[in-house]
């Protein structure tokens, strides 16, 4: 028998989410003139003539990654898919307009079950004013997996990418931050005292903000229409996914500056900083690293300040700083300390 040559094997978390939708990125530079920017914003932009751009954005749950059906109700993950696609749209400035639905089952999934999903998605097309106009079904060997493709547009003179910060520029978010990681804990911890004993009752009160943080996200389009009453189109944005610190790190990278970040400017709900610390996680850690929340980041001239002031849910946590200085934190013991991205362990 022949000995099998050894082949290289890179494994993939090597490389990371990021490191491996790079080397994608550079073997696709696209090459009609319409497509004016492919992979690396939260959405691609199209121009198909016109005063608007098109936006496509793409995102997929899969259970046992993205969800747990032991504690996520059917409806609020249907909203939650549709959700956190608008949210794409709306951090490139855009409104979204439809979207596609595609569905792997298996048949441990009723109608009924399907349905409810269903309801959660046509709660999302009235709230978010957008349409589905398609999809695909298909047959998995087990669990659920929901892929679902965002279309929007924005005038193109009111486009934002992550790319377009300046020095000095100030760093701003839409609401409070770490909620919907502090409400994954509560409901995972909640899971874990079930299983032992199936008797008892989840102990979920008070925590209504947090766990509706987790289960049923909003994609911040009302900000978006807001900034546009305001006349502030902001330098830079992004929505915030994966957590603070991740995507300020995408801003900064695109945009070839460095941050600093007030650690006492940096907006929590009370019942996020109470359950962090109950649960002895550093309520800053909750907030930089805890992802999910789908506020948007985004940066504005410092002469746009007076106008953003005119609305309370918009919180300054920093400021530009150039490329040399990094991405800072200066915590509230005026340490400064460098923000690291934790990024994503999928793999
Ligand atoms: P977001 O967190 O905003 O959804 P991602 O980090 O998922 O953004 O994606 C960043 C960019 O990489 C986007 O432009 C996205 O379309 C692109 N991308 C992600 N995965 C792939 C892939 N497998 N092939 C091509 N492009 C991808
Ligand atoms: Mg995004």
């Amino acid at each position: 028998m022949q000995k099998k040559t050894e082949q290289q094997r890179t494994e993939l978390k090597d490389l990371g989410e990021f490191g491996l939708i790079r080397r994608i990125q550079q073997q696709f530079a696209p090459k009609h003139s319409e497509s004016v920017l492919g992979i690396g914003d939260d959405a691609a932009v199209i121009d198909t003539g016109g005063e608007n751009y098109t936006l496509v954005s793409t995102d997929m749950l899969v259970e046992g990654i993205h969800f747990d059906l032991s504690y996520v109700p059917l409806k609020h993950l249907g909203y939650k898919a549709v959700a956190v696609n608008v949210s794409d749209i709306a951090a490139m400035n855009g409104t979204p307009k439809q979207f596609t639905v595609s569905l792997g089952l298996s048949n441990r999934f009723p109608l009924e079950a399907i349905d409810e999903l269903y309801a959660g998605i046509k709660h999302a097309c009235s709230n978010y004013n957008i349409d589905l106009v398609g999809g695909d079904t298909t047959s998995t060997r087990a669990g659920l997996v929901i892929s679902i493709t965002a279309i929007g547009e924005v005038k193109k003179d009111q486009i934002v990418y992550r790319k377009g910060c300046q020095e000095n520029e100030l760093i701003c978010v839409s609401g409070d931050l770490g909620g919907a990681y502090m409400g994954l804990q509560v409901l995972e911890r909640e899971k874990q005292v079930f299983m032992a004993n199936p008797d008892m009752q989840p102990e979920l009160d008070g925590k209504d903000y947090i766990v509706r943080r987790q289960l049923k996200p909003e994609a911040r389009t009302d900000m978006v229409y807001e900034l546009r009453e305001l006349g502030v189109v902001p330098t830079s944005m992004i929505d915030i996914s994966d957590g603070l610190a991740s995507e300020l790190m995408h801003l900064c990278s695109q945009s070839e500056v460095g941050a600093i970040l007030y650690e006492e400017h940096l907006p929590i709900a009370k019942v996020t900083y109470d359950t962090s610390v109950e649960l002895n996680i550093d309520p800053t850690t909750s907030m930089l690293n805890g992802g999910e929340d789908y506020e948007l980041l985004f940066t504005v001239k410092q002469e746009d300040y007076d106008k953003i002031k005119q609305n309370a849910e918009i919180i300054e946590i920093g400021y530009v700083l150039p490329k040399e200085k990094g991405v800072v934190l200066k915590t509230k013991g005026e340490q400064i300390v460098p923000i690291t991205a934790q990024g994503w362990k999928h793999f």
